[in-house]
C-alpha cells in the first residue's frame, strides 16, 4: 500500500481512535492546514503542533475523507451524503455530522452541534 497511514491517538487498524472508537467511526479526516489524514479534530489537536484548519473551500472538489476500512478516499460532499462507504458499504456514524464544520470549511456550526 502506498497510501500514508492516518494519524491518531491509539488508533487501530480502521482508524478508530480513542475519542471516536465504536463501530461506525472508521473515517479519517483531512485537514486543510497540513492536508494530512487525522482519525477526528481531538486527535489534530493531539498530535499536530499548529491550530486546525478545515479543508478549504476551494478544494471541496478534492477527496478530504477516507474510509478506514477499505482505504478508499471521498470527497466531502460523497462523505456527508453517504451512510456508508460507496466503496466497501461500512456504516458511517451519522453523529460526525455534528462535526461537519471542524473538516469541511463551507458548512456552518449552525444549531450548536
Ligand atoms: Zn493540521
Ligand atoms: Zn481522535
Ligand atoms: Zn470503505
Amino acid at each position: 500500500m502506498s497510501i500514508d497511514p492516518v494519524r491518531g491517538v491509539g488508533t487501530d487498524s480502521e482508524t478508530r481512535c480513542v475519542h471516536y472508537a465504536t463501530e461506525s467511526d472508521v473515517a479519517a479526516l483531512r485537514f486543510g492546514c497540513c492536508e494530512t489524514y487525522y482519525a477526528c479534530f481531538e486527535c489534530h489537536e493531539a498530535i499536530a503542533e499548529h491550530p486546525p484548519e478545515p479543508w478549504p473551500t476551494a478544494r471541496r472538489g478534492e477527496p478530504s475523507v477516507r474510509c478506514g476500512v477499505c482505504g478508499a478516499e471521498m470527497t466531502a460532499a460523497t462523505y456527508t451524503s453517504s451512510e456508508a462507504c460507496p466503496a466497501c458499504d461500512a456504516p458511517f456514524n451519522p453523529g460526525c455530522a455534528e462535526h461537519y464544520h471542524r473538516y469541511f470549511e463551507w458548512i456552518d456550526p449552525d444549531d450548536g452541534g
